[in-house]
């Protein structure tokens, strides 16, 4: 017998109709690639978004089409969200960061009809446009800022506000299956090539209500987010539709996300919280403690998409009494999955007690299964100390990849294998000890590169570090530690080293450091380990050991 409960399919378009009408003055700030400040709410977005979805139609697009994206963190990216999953189309982000070589490949790979693209990518899009079979290229902006590109033959050059101006906002949003596709994002390929996740209405809406429970994101109406994490990143990490959903005002950035230029915004416009990867943090920690300035509003921080450093836990709590939320996800998980929030147990620890719970990435959040399991498929006990493959299913979590056969990414019984290294507390509290093609394995036993990086990033006159298995006659793989100190600071081999004394066993130690200038990033701003791992493998063999 079935319930006798209305079977209403879940639509994004519902998301932004239902802020339109119960949250119409909201606040959608945007910083535009021109500079200024552009100010509307969620019942202009609704409406711009609805003439949007005309516009798509008269360019031909219909439903399953995809439709790209070279945004920044701004109002007519929304509008795109919105207009494009909304009219039945999929709306796929592009990460502008990547190589022309990598967007091509997946402009290509989806077979983007339309792409729209910030004015600022504009050089980028004409390098890339005669290697695609893009039908038109829109630009996001008024005439007067159209920059003078050429694009192929056949390929028209278009006008976002031209467009608009000529768009009547009749449109009614159609309701179809929820389990059609609505977007499409490629992991950052921070291990490989890029591979496409395509989430569904459904999948997307699940994600969005169960991050603003209270112990996850739990945005409130009275709360200004602004999402650094970008809008080509895992879709902002969902906050584009978290925020219309509670009826938060959402404040985009655009393109400057230093720490000045963060301070400057989160100051003006009074944001209450934040969301972004911890290269973005330290950018804005270093800039806080240079100038003195603070921040006024922003009560707390959301820190994912690589390990948050202990001392950037300590530093924003302690200097600036902001609350940090360790997350952890992945393309492949929409992307949320786990979230540190208190439990009555561990909500009354304190010192190095607290500290060292708040480094994990979380307990798994409602409509997330997670275990640990070893090689052999087998689970692995909940004590903290055992350390396994972390997979997990749930109604947001990826079962096969663009293009691949439905299921092809999971195992019989829905398990999808994250790649990831974790143990899981009798709390139910996971933590990361790395990624399955970080990990050192030296003598057969494995060494956490995180644990090691986090250490190093404690040490007073260390701006950023990378751990590396390096490869070792005797032990096949050592742990190699790269540095960047902080300028004018004088920082030695000894004494870098020293920081690890009593926190590691002794075999866990480091056996070279070396210093630079830079380390390489992703584009996704997470610290490049295939490039380093290529470049120092053979550092220590090298020099005889
Ligand atoms: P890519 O897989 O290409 O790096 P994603 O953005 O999907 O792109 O990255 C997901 C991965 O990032 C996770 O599998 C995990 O290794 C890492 N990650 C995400 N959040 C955290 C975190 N809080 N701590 C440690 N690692 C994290």
């Amino acid at each position: 017998m079935f319930g006798l409960m209305q079977d209403r399919p879940l639509m994004i378009s519902q998301i932004i109709t239902y802020a339109a009408r119960n949250h119409p003055r909201a606040a959608v700030i945007s910083k535009t690639v021109e500079g200024d400040i552009h100010r509307t709410d969620y019942a202009g977005i609704e409406r711009r978004a609805r003439g949007l979805a005309r516009v798509l139609q008269r360019l031909g697009i219909g439903d399953a089409d995809r439709v790209a994206t070279l945004g920044w963190n701004g109002f007519r990216h929304l509008e795109l969200y919105y207009g494009v999953s909304g009219m039945g189309a999929i709306c796929h982000t592009v990460n502008p960061r990547l190589g022309a070589p990598d967007i091509t490949f997946i402009i290509n790979d989806a077979a983007d009809s339309v792409l729209f693209c910030e004015t600022s990518f504009a050089g980028l899009v004409e390098t890339i446009a005669p290697e695609t079979k893009l039908r038109a290229v829109v630009m996001m902006c008024a005439p007067e800022h159209m920059p003078a590109i050429t694009l192929p033959p056949g390929m028209d050059l278009l006008c976002y506000e031209t467009l608009m101006a000529a768009a009547d906002e009749t449109y009614a949003w159609p309701e179809f299956d929820e389990r059609k596709a609505a977007l499409l994002c490629y992991t950052s390929g921070t291990t490989g090539k890029p591979k496409g996740v395509l989430y569904s209405h459904r999948s997307t809406i699940l994600h969005a209500m169960a991050i603003n429970a209270a112990d996850v994101f739990g945005l409130r109406a009275t709360d200004r987010i602004l999402p650094v994490v970008p809008m080509f990143h895992v879709n902002a990490w969902g906050i584009p539709y978290a925020a219309p959903a509670a009826g938060a005002a959402l404040i985009f950035p655009g393109r400057h996300l230093d720490g000045a230029s963060l301070t400057k915004l989160m100051n003006d416009e009074k944001v209450t919280r934040s969301a972004g990867v911890p290269t973005i943090w330290l950018g804005l920690l270093n800039h806080l403690r240079a100038s003195g300035e603070r921040l006024h509003t922003v009560k707390r921080l959301v820190i994912g998409g690589s390990a948050c450093p202990r001392m950037m836990i300590e530093a924003f709590e302690g200097e600036y009494n902001i609350q940090i939320d360790h997350a952890w996800g992945m393309t492949e998980t929409s992307p949320l999955g786990t979230f540190n929030a208190p439990l009555p147990e561990t909500d009354a620890l304190s010192g190095e007690a607290r500290l060292r719970h708040l480094e994990k990435q979380g307990r798994g959040i409602f409509g997330i299964d997670m275990k640990i399991a070893n090689d052999a498929g087998e689970s692995l006990p909940w004590d903290g100390v055992a350390q396994g493959n972390l997979m997990v299913r749930g109604a947001w979590v990826a079962n096969a990849y663009w293009g691949q056969e439905p299921d092809s990414a999971c195992d019989t019984a829905g398990w999808f294998a994250t790649g990831d290294v974790a143990t899981i507390d009798e709390t139910g509290t996971m933590e990361i000890t790395d990624r399955s093609k970080d990990v050192i394995k030296s003598g057969g036993e494995w060494i956490s590169s995180i644990t090691l990086e986090n250490i190093a990033m404690s040490h007073p006159d260390v701006l950023e570090a990378a751990i590396v298995a390096a490869s070792h006659s005797k032990w096949a793989e050592r742990p190699l530690l790269i540095v960047v100190p902080r300028p004018d600071r004088e920082l030695t081999r000894e004494g870098v080293l020293a920081i690890y004394k009593d926190k590691v066993p002794t075999w866990w130690l480091p056996d070279d450091v070396v210093m630079v200038d830079e380390l390489p990033h992703t584009a996704t701003g997470k610290i490049h380990k295939l490039t380093l791992r290529n470049r120092y493998r053979e550092h220590l063999t090298r020099a005889g050991r």
